[in-house]
């Protein structure tokens, strides 16, 4: 198979093992801890459907899969906000903003101490 050189090939393999790595930042562990604090869709409150991994700022904005930035949200939810910043997305679905950011916060705090950064140092 013929590798390509070409800048865009390159950046795209960059951004595939970004992406691998990103993908494995959150164990099975902590998203069971997080599936449990939220206790349904972080954004909306459904609890009577599977939930997915939503990064909160998304991976096209610079966040990554991590235990401060994946909420578990319905598959509604996930898909209406794809790549919104999470706040004008609340907004404009009329969801609570400050209830969200308040818990979200609240859950973040006590997870970070359930599960302290192996290594706060990494990118
Ligand atoms: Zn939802």
């Amino acid at each position: 198979m013929a590798v390509s050189r070409s800048r865009t090939a390159v950046y795209a393999r960059r951004r595939k093992r970004r992406m691998a790595q990103h993908t494995h930042d959150l164990s099975d562990e902590q998203w069971a801890a997080l599936a449990a604090e939220w206790q349904g869709c972080a954004y909306c409150g459904a609890s009577d459907r599977p939930l997915q991994r939503d990064c909160v700022q998304p991976i096209s904005r610079g966040g990554r899969y991590t235990l401060a930035n994946v909420v578990p949200a319905c598959g509604s939810c996930n898909a209406s906000k794809s790549n919104d910043e999470v706040t004008s997305w609340l907004r404009r679905k009329q969801l609570d903003e400050r209830a969200f950011l308040l818990r979200h916060r609240e859950i973040g705090v006590a997870l970070a101490l359930r599960f302290p950064a192996p290594d706060a140092a990494s990118d």
